[in-house]
C-alpha cells in the first residue's frame, strides 16, 4: 500500500514489457482484458489486468519485465519501505501501523512461542524487530535497499537481499508474508520455495488484497489496492486457497482483516479525485461498509490473512 506522489517521468517503453499469452496459473489461453487502470501512486502509467476465462485468476498483463520492477517502487514517500510521516493521511497510516504491527505479532503468538520467523518483504523490518522483542528468532528478506539498511541499522536486524541468499538447510517455524504475494512475479514459485524452508508443521501466514471484497468491486478500475504495477496477482479467496493447497499446504484459519479497508478507502476516494477531507469521510464510511457487508454477508474483506500448516497432522 503506498500513498505516494512522484514528479519522476515515466515513458512506457515496450520492449521492457513482459507479455504473458497464457494463465501463470493453469495454461489456459483464454484470457479477458479488463478497462486500463492507472498507476496513480508513482508512474501515472496505465496498465491492463487479464482475468483467466477458465479459472478466474486475474494478473497485471503486460507487466515490466523483471528487472525493469524496482523503478516503479523509487519514491520518497513509499511508506511502507521509507517510514516518512507526512500528511495527515499518512499519520492515520501510522498509527493504523502501530496497531497492525501489535495485532500481527499477537496473532503469531497464537501459533507460535519462541519460534523462529522469516518475514519475506519485511521492509525497514519494525514486524521483525516486534516479534524479536518478545523472544522469537527473527531473519528478514527485502530487495529494496534503502529499506533494507534502515532495518539492519535502525533495528540492528539480519535481513537479506532474496530467498536465494538463505542457506539451503536453514528451516523456519513460521514464514510470514504481509502483503507481499502479490507482488511476486511467479508465486506459486515463491509458496514452493517457502514450502521447503518451513519446518514440519510450520506455519505460514499471508495476507493479501482481496479483488472480489466489497470494497473491490465498489471502486473497480480505481480501488488502490490493484496498486499496478507493483501488484501482479489480484487475488480472489478462492484463488488463495488453491495455490496454497497446490502447493501442499493445509488452510487452517482464514482471518478477516477490518482495517485496511478504510485505508484502500480513503487512497481509493483520493484516486478519484476527491480532496483530502472527502477522501477521509467517504473512505472510512466505504470501509464501514464493506467490513459491514463481511459480517453480514460473509463475502471477504479487504484483504484476508490465511494461515496455513505444512505437513498438518
Ligand atoms: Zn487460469
Amino acid at each position: 500500500m503506498n500513498p505516494a506522489s512522484s514528479t519522476r517521468s515515466f515513458h512506457v517503453e515496450h520492449s521492457t514489457m513482459e507479455h504473458l499469452d497464457k494463465c501463470p496459473l493453469c495454461a489456459s489461453d483464454n484470457l479477458q482484458l479488463t478497462s486500463p487502470v492507472t498507476d496513480h501512486s508513482i508512474s501515472k502509467e496505465q496498465f491492463t489486468l487479464c482475468i483467466c476465462g477458465a479459472c478466474g485468476y486475474a494478473f497485471t498483463n503486460p507487466r515490466p519485465l523483471a528487472d525493469r520492477l524496482p523503478r516503479y517502487y523509487e519514491s520518497e514517500t513509499y511508506i511502507s519501505h521509507s517510514n516518512t510521516s507526512r500528511s495527515l493521511r499518512d499519520k492515520l497510516y501510522q498509527i493504523a501501523r502501530r496497531w497492525a504491527l501489535n495485532n500481527k505479532s499477537s496473532t503469531i503468538a497464537k501459533y507460535a512461542h519462541s519460534a523462529s520467523v522469516l518475514d519475506i518483504g519485511c521492509g525497514t523490518g519494525d514486524f521483525i524487530a516486534k516479534l524479536r522483542s518478545k523472544g522469537h528468532h527473527v531473519l528478514g528478506i527485502e530487495p529494496n535497499a534503502s529499506a533494507r539498511s534502515y532495518a539492519t541499522d535502525h533495528h540492528r536486524l539480519e535481513v537479506l537481499p532474496s530467498l536465494d541468499a538463505i542457506e539451503s538447510k536453514e528451516q523456519f517455524q513460521v514464514i510470514t508474508m504481509w502483503h507481499v504475494l502479490e507482488h511476486m512475479p511467479d508465486p506459486r514459485s515463491t509458496l514452493k520455495r517457502a514450502f521447503a524452508l518451513l519446518k514440519h508443521q510450520g506455519f505460514l501466514f499471508i495476507a493479501v488484497p482481496i479483488r472480489n471484497s466489497w470494497d473491490a468491486q465498489h471502486y473497480g478500475t480505481t480501488w488502490a489496492a490493484l496498486d499496478v504495477p507493483r501488484h501482479l496477482s489480484h487475488f480472489r479467496d478462492v484463488d488463495v486457497r488453491r495455490i496454497l493447497e497446490d502447493q501442499g499446504f493445509s488452510v487452517v484459519k482464514v482471518r478477516k482483516m477490518w482495517m485496511d479497508a478504510f485505508y484502500i478507502g480513503m487512497l481509493s476516494e483520493q484516486y478519484k479525485g476527491r480532496g483530502p477531507i472527502l477522501s477521509l469521510l467517504l473512505g472510512s464510511l466505504t470501509g464501514l461498509w464493506s467490513n459491514m457487508k463481511s459480517v453480514l454477508n460473509g463475502r471477504p474483506t479487504s484483504s484476508l490473512l490465511f494461515i496455513a500448516q505444512k505437513d498438518r497432522g
